[in-house]
């Protein structure tokens, strides 16, 4: 059975869209905000996620960003006839589609059905990154090293996740940049220099010596594990 999240503030239609799916044989997960639903998210596996864009407390598309910090669940976005501009930011954020409100229940589940196809099960929990030196948790946003808590700032956390996004894979230094800091900061180099020695002093064993935030001179930084 596939498990779904809803992230959905109006109550009627969130309500209309757990029961329609829940008749199709979903397992359905519903948030009101999106706090809740990346909770909800951390807590288990999922197949797939339907997230409202207007959201009372964080953006639809930081709820995105969030899941996609350590998640390839496919996304797709509900957002309002007239949101151009906030559909591309949230397909820029990694959303999968999008289906415009006010819309039909076939056409979402047929979305749906296209989108689990598409993702071959994508989303295998790996929330939990565990090397030989210190284990990262993405989605309660914990780290640990020898058994004891590490605590990482939030712009830690974001170039951590950044990285792990794209584990293995060489990230080049204008992506991260752009990732964490924003449009504007691309040549900022000096930036991820500092914040990796940061989260080297505190996760690597000999941070002089990276084994698993490892630079590639001239090119970026990549996350061996
Ligand atoms: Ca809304």
């Amino acid at each position: 059975m596939a498990r779904l999240l809803i992230v959905e503030d109006e109550p009627a239609l969130r309500r209309a869209l757990s029961i329609n799916l829940k008749a199709r044989g979903y397992e359905v997960l519903a948030a009101d905000c999106g706090t809740a639903a990346l909770k909800l998210a951390g807590a288990g596996a999922l197949d797939l996620a339907i997230v409202d864009l207007g959201l009372p407390d964080l953006d639809g598309v930081e709820v995105i960003a969030g899941l996609r910090g350590w998640s390839q669940v496919p996304i797709i976005v509900l957002s309002a006839r007239d949101g151009q501009a906030e559909k591309v930011r949230a397909l820029d954020a990694g959303a999968d589609d999008y289906v415009t409100k006010p819309f039909g229940m076939d056409e979402l589940l047929a979305r749906i059905r296209a989108a689990i196809r598409r993702s071959d099960h994508a989303d295998t929990g790996g929330a939990v990154v565990t090397t030989d030196s210190f284990s990262i948790d993405l989605a309660a946003k914990r780290a640990t090293k020898a058994g004891v808590e590490v605590r990482l700032t939030p712009t830690e956390w974001l170039l951590v996740e950044a990285l792990l996004r794209h584990r293995g894979a060489l990230v080049p230094s204008s992506q991260l940049l752009t990732e964490v800091w924003g449009n504007g900061y691309e040549k900022e180099t000096n930036y991820l220099r500092v914040y990796f020695a940061q989260l080297r002093r505190k996760l690597e064993d000999k941070p002089s010596q990276p084994r698993y935030f490892v630079t590639e001179p001239g090119l970026g930084y990549r996350f061996e594990s």
